[in-house]
């Protein structure tokens, strides 16, 4: 399998719709709204997957990492069904050279009704 057409799949947190994007074109988005959110929004995803809570990646795809030290990258998916957003958190490293290893590692859903808290 070729990394520019891996699928990020899963199951929208709410109501189960099954949801899929393409995987790299999700986490390049994060450049967009992760960077966006602000820094208690941040901090909250990362405790929520516990992650160390070090933004890197400034000039570039902004990641975490786990715990473990490995790289962590955002992606969001907003259901098209019930309107939900889904945020997974995913490891993705190089196993050896030009061969990706991507892995699904924590979902959630954001609840709307605290957006403005
Ligand atoms: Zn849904």
């Amino acid at each position: 399998m070729h990394e520019e057409s891996a699928l990020l799949e899963f199951n929208c947190c709410n109501c189960k719709l099954p949801l899929s994007e393409n995987l790299l074109s999700s986490i390049s988005r994060s450049k967009e709204w992760f960077r966006q959110a602000a820094h208690s929004d941040k901090v909250y995803l990362s405790k929520l997957f516990n992650l160390k809570y070090s933004i890197e990646g400034h000039d570039h795809i902004p990641y975490a990492r786990f715990q473990n030290g490995d790289i962590a990258y955002f992606c969001i998916l907003i259901c098209q069904n019930c309107n939900s957003t889904n945020i997974a958190v995913i490891e993705f490293y190089e196993m050896q050279p030009a061969r990706y290893i991507a892995k699904l590692q924590g979902l959630t859903v954001c609840d709307e009704t605290n957006e403005n808290t």
